[in-house]
């Protein structure tokens, strides 16, 4: 496998960072995680632009263009002889002093990987995942900008280890005031009176790019679509429900905390959205 690391397509065994990178030493850096389907990059703009965004909030400087990074990316791709898969793409803060002081690690480091991904098993796709909520509470958005996909996450790891311990897949994480905000690694939608709803990236949600390809669906299929705060009532008394994100694509859920969400199957507009979903993924993107 090839790794594109600072400027260099090399070898998996050479792909290496340094012990004093922040991004190891403090979860100091930002990350990307990005598909492609038969031979095109799916959103790999709006990806690339979150990217820079989150860079930018945590005074992290590229010294890339976006479409320089756009292009390393495909680049990275192509070199691994890909078709469908999965992009990591990752920022450090880079090598420096031991302590947190940002400003004393002189040059960032990127690395990006083209490999594969598999969430959750195909079933779940057919007949719907159980979720829990768990007691880790997602950080305050004046603790920790949501919209940052920074390499902290050991908030969600925590989250992911009580879903483990519940044999569930996924958890609802509920932020300091008890609303939904998503789940460990995904957005989550619910349907109820023919409406899409979705908690507001306020209450502690990342801004995922799947998330706003629902939204534009939504406009297309003719789904009326809200966004406001939810808390587990409204899941629990839901239509149907479903997880978004650029590795799980769109799952649905079938139950919350052992609950039976609508009839205890994915749904019709759940369906319909999976299949739009599949659609658009495969025919448009950004050829490599
Ligand atoms: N929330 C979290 C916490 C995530 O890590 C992710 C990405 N895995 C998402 C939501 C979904 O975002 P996207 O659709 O951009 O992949």
């Amino acid at each position: 496998m090839k790794i594109w690391l600072d400027g260099n397509l090399v070898d998996e065994s050479e792909a290496k960072i340094s012990v004093f990178d922040h991004g190891l030493l403090y979860g100091d850096g930002v990350f990307e995680g990005i598909r492609f389907y038969n031979g095109r990059i799916f959103r790999l703009e709006e990806h690339i632009r979150r990217l820079f965004d989150s860079s930018r909030a945590i005074l992290l400087n590229l010294p890339w263009t976006q479409e320089e990074v756009c292009k390393f990316t495909c680049e990275t791709v192509a070199a691994n002889g890909l078709r469908d898969g999965y992009i990591r793409l990752v920022v450090t803060r880079g090598a420096g002093e031991l302590g947190l002081n940002p400003h004393l690690c002189p040059k960032p480091s990127m690395f990006i990987i083209a490999s594969t991904i598999k969430l959750y098993p195909d079933e779940h796709y057919q007949n719907g995942l159980a979720i829990i909520t768990c007691a880790t509470r997602r950080p305050a958005p004046a603790a920790l900008m949501p919209q940052v996909k920074s390499l902290n996450y050991l908030n969600n790891i925590m989250a992911k280890v009580e879903a483990i311990q519940s044999n569930a897949l996924e958890a609802v994480m509920l932020n300091e005031q008890g609303y939904v905000a998503e789940c460990t690694g995904d957005n989550l939608f619910i349907l109820k009176n023919g409406a899409l709803i979705t908690p507001l990236i306020s209450e502690g949600a990342l801004d995922g790019i799947t998330r706003a390809v629902l939204i534009e669906l939504a406009a297309k299929i003719g789904v009326p679509f809200v966004e406001r705060s939810l808390t587990r009532y409204d899941i629990y008394t839901a239509d149907e429900c479903f997880l978004t994100g650029t590795a799980a694509e769109v799952i649905p859920v079938v139950s919350l905390d052992r609950r039976i969400i609508g009839d205890g199957k994915p749904g019709p507009l759940t369906r319909r959205f999976l299949e739009a979903y599949h659609e658009l993924v495969n025919s448009t993107g950004t050829p490599f």
